[in-house]
């Protein structure tokens, strides 16, 4: 098979469109004004940083004025797990066992303080436990935080379940859609959410841009102090082009999410059902159905995800284990863990991420090659 470069970590993530990078190049050269100035420039600049917003908001049924620009889905759970947590008396914060590091982290740093964080157990397939959460809200809490959709195995949380419960609970309600956001449909009006977090590199928009949704009349403590920026909540000169770039892929994302996410969905069930029938001892992480169109997470028994990993590389195939955030620091997936996967096979677990660019070739040529490394690691690890 002729040699070929596939990207299948498209949740790690994505290049930037066609349309998002020609809407920002203006924005780096003749709209390049602040858009908090008064004159001209600054008016041209801020006129663009609406419409983006307007983008943005529509990808959840928001409106504008709820949506702040930050520099990534990281910074919004870190401003609204803090803000939110030092609002309330209880001191008591609710996610689950499977959020992102940056949700996991940020509480972890307010347990320090003194706050409380219970997580919310998941079943085998990563959906979380409805009557751990019902137990868990019998004691006031600040907030629940539970993601749309998992990084590492794709599934897919019945959000109207959740947040039906914190509504009659009277607990707010935040989820960080990252990885969910043009996959699945959204509305924070209809599905009762107060706080969204958002991420611009997960769908075809620049790196170091995202977005909180902030319900209107929520009380959040404002992030950084400095200028006005961000009606006074987030200061610090805002990345126009970044927020345009995020506001044109945002736009798109939502223009041709049917069509892509079938195309994807097709292709990731086909992939599905290849590795099943030719790679012997491989088991499917996460839920079968009620996942992310683009994401394959498989764990391959009597093998490093590492090594297999390094022998797709070499030929070319980018994929990844457990998340990008926590790969280098090969620590066991507590996503994995959570869900009950067994340790060896937490450490032959594979992500396979899919996207707008993917072939049905790239699958077929992954194929080939993943077959042959696992019989290649098998090999070597039965000789030792
Ligand atoms: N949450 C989830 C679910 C993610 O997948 C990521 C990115 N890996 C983040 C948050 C962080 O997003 P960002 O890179 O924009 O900070």
């Amino acid at each position: 098979m002729r040699r070929r470069n596939v990207y299948l970590d498209h949740a790690a993530t994505t290049h930037v469109c066609g349309e998002a990078l020609q809407a920002m190049m203006p924005h780096f050269t003749s709209t390049f004004g602040n858009s908090s100035s008064i004159h001209s420039f600054g008016r041209d600049a801020e006129k663009a940083l609406a419409t983006a917003r307007e983008h943005v908001a529509a990808t959840i049924g928001a409106r504008p004025d709820e949506i702040y620009f930050t520099s990534g889905a990281t910074e919004a759970n870190n401003w609204i797990l803090t803000a939110l947590a030092n609002a309330h008396p209880s001191k008591r914060i609710i996610i689950s066992q499977i959020e992102h590091p940056s949700v996991v982290e940020t509480c972890e740093a307010l347990a320090k303080q003194g706050f409380k964080i219970d997580r919310v157990r998941v079943d085998e397939n990563g959906i979380i436990s409805v009557s751990d959460l019902v137990s868990k809200l019998s004691k006031p809490a600040a907030v629940v935080s539970i993601m749309a959709a998992n990084n590492e195995v794709g599934t897919i949380q019945y959000l109207n379940t959740i947040s039906n419960l914190c509504r009659e609970r009277g607990v707010l309600f935040h989820t960080d859609a990252t990885q969910a956001i043009s996959s699945i449909f959204i509305d924070v009006n209809d599905m009762h959410i107060h706080a969204l977090s958002l991420s611009s590199h997960k769908i075809y928009g620049p790196k170091g841009i995202g977005a909180l949704y902030i319900k209107n009349g929520l009380n959040v403590a404002k992030y950084m102090h400095g200028g006005h920026q961000e009606r006074g909540m987030r200061a610090g000169t805002v990345n126009v082009a970044g927020a345009v770039g995020f506001g044109e892929a945002a736009r798109v994302a939502m223009r041709d999410s049917n069509v892509n996410n079938a195309r994807i969905r097709s292709l990731r069930d086909y992939m599905i059902m290849q590795i099943e029938q030719r790679i012997q001892g491989a088991k499917l992480n996460g839920h079968r159905s009620q996942r992310l169109p683009g994401n394959i997470n498989f764990s391959f028994s009597c093998v490093e995800g590492e090594a297999i990993l390094m022998q797709l590389d070499f030929a070319g195939i980018a994929v990844s284990t457990g998340s990008a955030c926590t790969s280098k620091t090969l620590q066991r997936s507590h996503v994995l863990s959570a869900m009950g996967v067994p340790y060896d096979l937490i450490n032959g677990s594979i992500r396979f991420s899919l996207g707008r660019g993917t072939t049905k070739s790239d699958i077929d040529y992954t194929i080939f090659h993943l077959e042959a490394a696992i019989k290649k690691v098998r090999s070597i690890s039965a000789v030792r």
